[in-house]
């Protein structure tokens, strides 16, 4: 037999550890039948993962409110999760956990009678803007699409419920744009494809939405920083219009950390350029990195 090649990424899969292009779940899995998932995803950066035990305990928030049982304590998804990225040796990671439904008996329709299960995999980095993208700063479209209210799918517990997002993202991409944002119906700005938002109003005050979103590892980040750096901030709804007539905008993610916006709906946020405010809050993001506080080293062996 030939050993495994686990270079493009490895995943954990009941029990398994496989290279992520053999990694398959059941089709019977209400996972992927019903989108019935929590999930989480911590980065790895330069060998060490960045603000683990904040991820871990989101992970274990998300599966406590959809009723999930990831059948693991804290300390043993961070083994499945260390030993997912030693395996593909990644030295910049893209780090996922997953625990699903699993599947009832046959001829059950009863979610308590599921046997929940537990998944995990390690890619390379995923970056949600490009190079380019990040250095121009990406366009923004504010969708007509209405975030699934957090009364029907609750958004912090990170989910699978992408409908509204991928359909908003498709007509923002049709029309041009990089990316989206999806509001609450009620003329505010709310969460887009994988990140938060912010920016930095008319009169200098840093602004993220309060509600209706996930609570977001970089947001937070973001707003420590921000506190740190003795910004003005203010956790709120955030109007649609203030975001169009801002100084600056963001997006924020672990996927890229802060993501430079300078475009809304076609008009140029401030002067158009990347923003101070928002060029400090990224330098900071990514020296942060280096803290110990924030960042525990990966044992690769
Ligand atoms: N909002 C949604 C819907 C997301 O999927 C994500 C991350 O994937 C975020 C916000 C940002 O969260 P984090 O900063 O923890 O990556």
């Amino acid at each position: 037999m030939s050993t495994p090649d686990f270079s493009q990424g490895a995943a954990y899969v009941r029990g398994r550890y496989v290279p992520i292009g053999e990694a398959a779940i059941p089709i019977t899995d209400w996972g992927f039948l019903r989108s019935d998932a929590a999930y989480d995803v911590v980065t790895v950066w330069e060998g060490a993962f960045f603000r683990l035990d904040a991820h871990l305990e989101r992970f274990m928030a998300s599966c406590a409110r959809f009723r999930l049982d990831p059948g693991r304590t804290a300390a043993q998804v961070t083994a499945v999760l260390e030993e997912c990225v030693r395996l593909s040796g990644l030295r910049s990671a893209y780090v996922e956990m997953i625990a699903t439904r699993g599947q009832p008996p046959w001829g059950s329709r009863d979610p308590r009678q599921a046997v929940n299960q537990f998944y995990a995999f390690a890619v390379p980095y995923v970056w949600i803007a490009n190079e380019a993208q990040r250095e121009r700063g990406l366009h923004l479209q504010v969708s007509a699409v209405p975030r699934i209210p957090s009364a029907s799918v609750d958004a912090r517990a990170k989910n699978y419920h992408w409908n509204d997002l991928t359909m908003g993202l498709l007509g923002a991409l049709d029309a041009g744009a990089d990316t989206v944002v999806l509001g609450d119906g009620a003329g505010h700005v709310v969460e887009g494809p994988g990140f938060n938002v912010f920016c930095v109003n008319a009169q200098g005050v840093l602004v993220t939405p309060a509600a209706g979103v996930l609570e977001g590892i970089t947001r937070r980040t973001v707003l420590e920083i921000a506190q740190s750096l003795g910004l003005p901030v203010e956790v709120r709804a955030l109007p649609a219009a203030e975001l169009r007539g801002a100084r600056e905008a963001f997006l924020s993610s672990s996927g890229g950390g802060v993501l430079p916006v300078t475009r809304v709906d076609g008009a140029p946020v401030g002067d158009g350029v990347v923003g101070p405010v928002t060029r400090r809050l990224a330098d900071t993001y990514w020296a942060w990195h280096q803290d110990p506080r924030h960042s525990t080293p990966v044992r690769y062996g």
